[in-house]
Formats: C-alpha cells, structure tokens, sequence
C-alpha cells in the first residue's frame, strides 16, 4: 500500500480498548510521520479504524507538542534544561520529605500509556519516592469492572472470550454502553452475528447508535442497573432459563441469589427502573433462550456508587444460564483506554503490586521487593483511591503531586475541587505531551514523548498483550516517561533500581515480577507476541498458549467456583429532589477520547463537535419553553454551568446528558457527584440531581 520513498510501521491506534491495529506512513528520507493506512491482516479489527484513528498520527507532529521542559516563574511558563527542571523535582521533593515525611508526596498515574511505563509508575512512587499515596485514572474507568470480576471470578479480566468468536454468538446483552461511538469497530462483530441471526437487547437511558439497532431497548433510568439486572434474573429462574447443573458444580452462592432476586418481579421492576414489564419481559425470554449469548457492559453500568453491585449482578445473568468459559460466549467489558486492562495489573492502584499482588499481603511484599531490590520493611503501605488523594491534599497531607499521562482538571468529578486543591499543593509536576488543563496548575511540566516515539505493550480489551512499535524518535527534546521516571530516581538517590536502557528491559523486569501473580504475564515475549498476534494472559510459561478463553474448566476463586451475587437495590448517591428535579448523566461522543486533550487538537475531530452541548428530550425543553440551539444553565449542589441545547427524542424525558470531553469552564464534571463505590471506590459519574433554567 505504501508509496516509493515511504515506510509501514506495523503498531496499534492510541486511544480506546480496542487498539485497533493500523500502519504509519514514514518518510524513509527525513522520518516523518505522514499518515496511516489500515490493518486489514489484524484479527480484532481487520482493517477497521474509527475517526479518532485515522487521524490519531496528527498528534504525533502537531505544533501543540511542549517542545522542552517547563518551569513556572511568577504565574508564566518559562523554558528550561531537562537538568535544571530535574535538578528542581529532585530538591523539591527531598526537601519535603524532610520536612513534612516520605507520604507528603503523591503520584497520580494513567492507563494510556504502555504496560512498562505503568508498571514503571507503581515503581517509582514505592522504591523511588519511597510514597504510600499512587493511584491512577483507571479508579475513573475500570475499577468498578476489577472488583466485580474479582469477587465473581477471583481475577480481573476484562473480557472472557476473545473478540474474534464474537460473530458466533446468537445473543447480545449490552448494558452501559454506547458502543458505536465508544468502540466503534466492535460494532463489525455484532453485524456479522446478527446477519447469521443473533440478537441484540441493549441497556441505556438514551436511544444512542448502539441502541437504535437493538432488537430490544431497555430504556432505563439512571441509576437503576441493579434493580433491572436482578428482574431480568427473577425471570431468568422463574422461566426455567438456569443451568442448573452449571450453577451447581461451577457456582456458590446460588441459593442466596435467588432469594435476593425474589421480589424483583416484573411489576417492581418495571417500577423502578422505568421499563416496560413487556420489554423486561421480552429481553429475559431473547436472553434466556439463546444458547450462545454474552453479557457486555461499560462505563453507564460501572460509573456508578453501586458500580460493584451492577457488574456482578450482570455477570450473573451470564453464570446462571452457564455460559462463562465456553465458545462465543461469556461476559466483557469494553475497556475505556488504550491500556485500561494492563494498566491496572502491575501497581498504579494504590493496594497493588505487580502481577495482581496484594499490598497487605506479606509474601506479595517480600517477592517483589526482592525483584526490586529493596527491603521488604521499605515497601509502603497501601494508600488511598484516585479521588480521595484530592481529600488528603486538602487535609494538608499531600503536599506534591506528580501527575504522569493524565488530566484529572478535566476527568474527575466535582472538578472545581480538584483545581482548588492543585492550587494549595506546594509542588506540582506533570509529564504530558500537550499541554493539558491538569498541567496548567503544575509548577514543572515535562515534555513526554508520544505514543508513537517509543516502543511498548499495551492488553487490549480481550486480555490480548500486544506489541506497540516505535514509529519515529521522540521529537523536540521530549522524553520516554519511563526515560523521565528513571532519572528523578537517579537524583533521589534510587538510580540502581532504575538501570534500564530501553523498554524491553522494563518488560523483562515485569515478567518477573508478574510470575505466579494473580495477572501472569511470565511467558509473554516480545517475539511470541509478533509471532502469534498478541499472546492473552494469564500466561504463566513460555510453553504455555496464552488464555483468550477464561475458565473452561475451574474459576480463579480459591475453591474454583464462580460467587454469584445476592444484592438489591440501593438508590443512587443522589437523586431528583424538589430543587434539582432531574438526572444528569455523562459519557462520550465518537470524535472523542477522554479528557480530550489529545482530541481537541484535531482539525477534523473539532469541526464534528467542537463543544459539549444538553441533549433533552423535547417534553423536558418544552416545560421551560427552552428551542433547539438555546442556552440554558444547568445546576447541581456542585457547580453550575452554561450549555446549548440539542434537543432529541433518543433520550428519556427525565434524564439530560452531557459529554465530558472538555475542561475548564466546559468542563460537566464540575456538576457530578464524586460519591464513592464503597469496594471500587469509583465516582458515580453516571447520576446525579439537576435543575434546569432557560438563559
Ligand atoms: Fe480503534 Fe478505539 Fe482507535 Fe477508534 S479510538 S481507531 S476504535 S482503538
């Protein structure tokens, strides 16, 4: 496909779960990135690429790049060595450690970034800084997903089958999830199941493009998964759907489940939820009488307070009809970021080690301290979540943060609380390649280098780990974080733990440190992930296949069965009262990926939608006499803001929704609600009361 003069480099888009496989265009003559051709040979996606794709290599050379490192002198950026910006880091954070103790310093992470860099975060703030306090912006995305299947399954997963098999199954159950615009090349699979049959029964508040293909659209208000998945159960059992012999040899729990199922008939259900008994009806009839079907969910089922409930509730409708570790079926859930799945197994969250391993567990602490080479005594202990760093900044026992590849000014909630506790930090530091709303607020920011300027591995949404090539060398003077991460190590005192020269050292040291671990990546090699396409962990030998199907024959629990879960119903954190009568609900738009950061620099992607907007159901606008294209203010017990209005039948009359793509006064997250799932601690971005004015 490539013209005279230029070379493919075979490599992955950047941005969602699917890490969609693509090749860029470089000038042999001068090594510039000059556009992208599809993958048609790469077996999730098949050529496949999203608007978000195809334009993803805009990025790498864009004039928005931070070119050298940044300094903030009297409220203004200034340009400086990378040795004096991290001469400063280094001081700064040794001067208030001695002062004010080790946990005065903080380290917020990401996911969007290769599996060595995240596993090189976790191991700079615990043997480098020597913190308690690490976490990262996957607590904003998959966390809720990670408890369910922990408590279910007893390992986080994301997915049970690999997308391939998707086309042979003949039932779709996909809850919170607009996956047209979200994963948008998943959407081939289920086209080509549907044209051998399949069926499709789709969980949303709005009519989005995923839903508008269903064969059922259950319509349900914010807030109420919990409610709706133990109804579709109640019938499940009611209708004789159970495998019964399944559930007796594979599952504990079962007895209590149907107790706790029992009052969520039909009547109480359609009640609570706001769907129609029929159409609670028809789905668990589809549901139920499907032989091959898989339960998938996202962000709208785990954003929530009750995000734990809802993922094990859900995982239940595919463990009672015993379809978990067979062919084409199973359940998924569609991860967020590029390196959502991976990016949480090797210790960004504040409890975990590499490989899975547990904190507070003794032997966990001794075996990776030994790959470490530190004291056992040296680990620190587990600190908190995401969202309550923010508390611990507050209550003056955070006093710096280093933020690497994420923009928590735009992507947690209540952000104004967020900004005002940036501004009370002593010390601010941020890696990134643009300069982002979070790095705004910081005192020094570091050129990182792109996606495309290093090499890596990234697991996609299936659990599939795959190879990122390096495209072209970092531009500017920008660095590898891992490069960055290493070398504040070396000022602090720590460089012998720190020795690498390039990313597959950092990979070898991680598949040491995953050995025998809850996620297993020992066997994983470069080359066998060239060779075969990606090699799905667990993977615990080199002679081992890798596992795209999860539990065929034993669950990861301790005695090898799946618990099946026996919770009701909880209201949402906050619901419609007299002042703030409605439900705001959050969420994605196709043109773009997260905080936007990255999107919002791309010609094409702002032309498509250039600011967030109101989408309300005409009943609503007609109530404060609000037109299409008018500005109304929208109010929580948070903040207030301003948007324009897109008024549409594919939303309930209830429920408003806003995207989240953008920061600052933009920014909806300065409306949510960051109340806390009590396992996941997930902020409950999905629900939250509103009032409504016409400006
Ligand atoms: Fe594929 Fe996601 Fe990239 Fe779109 S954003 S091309 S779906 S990886």
């Amino acid at each position: 496909l490539h013209k005279e003069g230029e070379k493919l480099i075979t490599t992955h888009c950047s941005y969602c779960g699917m890490q969609c496989g693509m090749h860029i265009r470089v000038s042999e003559k001068t090594g510039k990135v000059l556009g992208v051709e599809p993958r048609y040979d790469w077996p999730v996606t098949n050529g496949k690429l999203c608007p978000k794709g195809v334009t993803a290599y805009q990025q790498i050379d864009h004039k928005d790049r931070i070119k050298r490192p940044l300094i903030k002198r009297n409220t203004t950026f200034v340009e400086s060595s990378w040795d004096e910006a991290l001469d400063l880091i280094a001081d700064k954070f040794s001067e208030l450690q001695k002062k004010y103790g080790k946990d005065t310093l903080s380290v917020f992470g990401g996911v969007s970034m290769t599996n060595e860099k995240c596993y090189l975060v976790g191991k700079y703030a615990r043997a480098a800084l020597g913190t308690r306090f690490i976490d990262y912006n996957g607590r904003f995305c998959m966390s809720s997903a990670a408890g369910g299947f922990l408590s279910t399954f007893g390992i986080d997963r994301g997915s049970t089958l690999p997308w391939t098999e998707l086309e042979h199954s003949d039932c779709f159950l996909i809850a919170g999830s607009n996956t047209a615009e979200c994963h948008p090349t998943s959407i081939q699979w289920f086209w080509k199941a549907r044209d051998k049959g399949a069926k499709m029964i789709v969980v949303d508040p709005r009519e989005t493009p995923t839903a508008r293909i269903a064969d059922v659209h259950l319509d349900l208000k914010p807030g109420t998964d919990s409610a709706l998945a133990n109804g579709l159960l109640h019938l499940l059992i009611k209708e004789d759907y159970v495998d019964e012999r399944y559930v007796m040899e594979r599952c504990n729990n079962y007895k209590e489940l149907k107790a706790s199922v029992d009052p969520f008939t039909p009547v109480v259900t359609s009640e609570i939820t706001g769907v129609s008994e029929e159409k609670i009806i028809q789905a668990a009839h589809m549901y139920g009488k499907s032989p091959r079907s898989v339960v998938m969910f996202a962000r709208g089922v785990e954003q929530q307070s009750k995000g734990v409930d809802n993922v094990t509730l859900y995982t239940a409708l595919a463990l009672v009809r015993g379809q978990v570790g067979n062919f084409a079926s199973g359940v998924a859930t569609f991860t967020g970021q590029g390196n959502g799945q991976g990016g949480r197994e090797h210790g960004q969250k504040s409890d975990l080690l590499p490989g899975y391993r547990k904190l507070t567990d003794p032997d966990a602490v001794k075996y990776i301290s030994k790959v470490w080479g530190i004291e056992p005594e040296e680990m620190p202990k587990p600190g908190v979540s995401a969202f309550e760093m923010f508390d611990e900044i507050q209550a003056g026992n955070i006093r710096a943060m280093h933020v690497i590849c994420s923009n928590p000014a735009v992507s947690a909630p209540n952000t104004e609380y967020v900004w005002d506790s940036f501004k009370k930090l002593d010390f601010l530091v941020v890696n990134d390649f643009f300069l982002s709303e979070t790095a705004e607020f910081a005192d020094v920011v570091l050129p990182a280098a792109s996606w495309a300027e290093d090499e890596g591995t990234t697991t996609n949404l299936e659990g599939r780990v795959i190879h990122i090539r390096k495209v072209s060398e970092p531009l500017y003077e920008s660095k590898p974080d891992w490069v960055i991460l290493s070398e504040i190590a070396k000022r602090m005192g720590k460089g012998k733990h720190f020795p690498y020269e390039n990313s597959r050292e950092i990979f070898e040291e991680l598949r040491l440190a995953a050995k025998g671990g809850n996620a297993d990546y020992y066997g994983i090699t470069y080359d066998r992930i060239d060779q075969e396409d990606g090699v799905f962990w667990p993977c615990p030998s080199e002679d081992h296949p890798g596992t795209p199907t999860m539990f065929k024959e034993t669950f990861s629990t301790l005695d090898g069965k799946a618990n099946l879960p026996a919770v009701t119903w909880e209201k949402a954190g906050e619901i419609p009262s007299e002042e703030f009568p409605h439900i705001l609900t959050t969420g994605r738009v196709v043109f773009h990926y997260l905080s936007g950061n990255q999107t919002r620099r791309i010609n094409f992607l702002m032309e498509q939608c250039p600011l967030p907007y109101a989408e309300i159901h005409p009943e609503l606008a007609s109530q404060y006499n609000v037109q299409n294209g008018e500005t109304i203010k929208l109010t929580t017990p948070r903040n207030t803001m301003d948007l324009e209005v897109k008024l549409t039948k594919a939303i309930r009359k209830d429920t408003i929704f806003v995207p989240y793509h953008w920061g600052k006064k933009l920014a909806v997250n300065q409306l949510t609600n960051p109340c806390l799932d009590p396992i996941s601690r997930m902020p409950e971005f999905k629900v939250c009361a509103v009032k409504m004015e016409k400006l």
